[in-house]
């Protein structure tokens, strides 16, 4: 396997960032053969930098690249690619308080594949870019549209881990959504369709009352870190927090709703539009 860091991080070395040659034939172009990761470096107050959990995105990784068949790097290699690339990158680390240096680890199926199969070859490269608020409300609420014709992942397919190809299903439901004025779009489950799955990029949380539900994780919705840490947190607070399916009615009913992830870190949900059958 090949490894790059901007530079970047490049199968095993730090290079400058720039653009790299891969064959018309590579796995990854052909047949989708690509996983990613989303991680953020924060500057403290001390001058110290903040990595958050970069083992979970390790081993999310890890998962991801069995599922896509391809090798992964070890936690080990992951994490000191990370460091390496955040450490040639200290000087783009916004100031504390004002954003974070966004990592984006990238591994994908290099070599030539002309018929269906896994590629001969991988490239794990990583690179980094400063960033502020995800969504143009900043942290203020946004406003989703429930989507009900097209969706993100079904049973059995690849919802559950970070692949390129996920994302490519969701750019025309969010495109046409943010065209009408809507901060993003979430996703019901493929077969009742009546059960929420998550947002394009973060994962969902409804609360009522004293209770808190967040879809159950079962292959069709990312694993997201963050949700892992609201759902600790908000039990430490006394919150019930439950892992399962949960209804649009439930979401029409909530008291409060927020989203969760390593961009949009906890965003308030200000209002929904569901405009199928109830
Ligand atoms: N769901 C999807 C589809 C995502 O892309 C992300 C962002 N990685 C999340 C949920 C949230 O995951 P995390 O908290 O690990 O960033």
């Amino acid at each position: 396997m090949k490894c790059s860091i901007g530079g970047s991080f490049a199968n095993g070395e730090l290079v400058p960032f720039g653009n790299i040659e891969i064959s018309p034939s590579a796995g990854v172009l052909n047949y989708g053969q690509g996983l990613f990761e989303g991680l953020k470096a924060y500057k403290k107050e001390d001058g110290n930098i903040l990595l958050f959990r970069p083992e979970e995105n390790a081993t999310r990784m890890m998962m991801g690249a069995e599922r896509m068949c391809m090798p992964s790097p070890s936690v080990d290699q992951f994490l000191q690619a990370v460091k390496a690339t955040v450490l040639a990158n200290e000087r783009w680390i916004p100031p504390p308080g004002k954003g974070s240096l966004y990592i984006r680890p990238l591994l994908m199926g290099t070599g030539s594949v002309l018929g269906l199969a896994p590629a001969p070859e991988y490239t794990f490269l990583i690179y980094v870019a400063p960033v502020g608020n995800y969504f143009k409300e900043g942290l203020s609420p946004i406003n989703l549209l429930v989507e009900t014709g097209m969706h993100r992942a079904c049973p059995g397919g690849t919802g559950g881990v970070k692949t390129i190809g996920n994302y490519a299903a969701v750019l025309k439901a969010q495109g046409e959504a943010k065209a009408k004025g809507f901060s993003d779009v979430l996703y019901l489950n493929s077969v009742q369709k009546q059960y929420l799955e998550e947002v394009s990029s973060c994962n969902i949380f409804v609360v009522k009352g004293n209770t808190i539900s967040t879809p159950q994780i079962e292959g069709t919705i990312l694993p997201g870190i963050t949700r892992k840490s609201i759902i600790d947190m908000a039990r430490d607070q006394g919150f019930e927090v439950f892992e399962k399916p949960v209804t649009v009615d439930e979401l029409l009913e909530a008291d409060e709703v927020f989203c969760t992830g390593t961009a949009v870190v906890v965003s308030p949900v200000g209002s929904v539009t569901y405009l199928g059958k109830r």
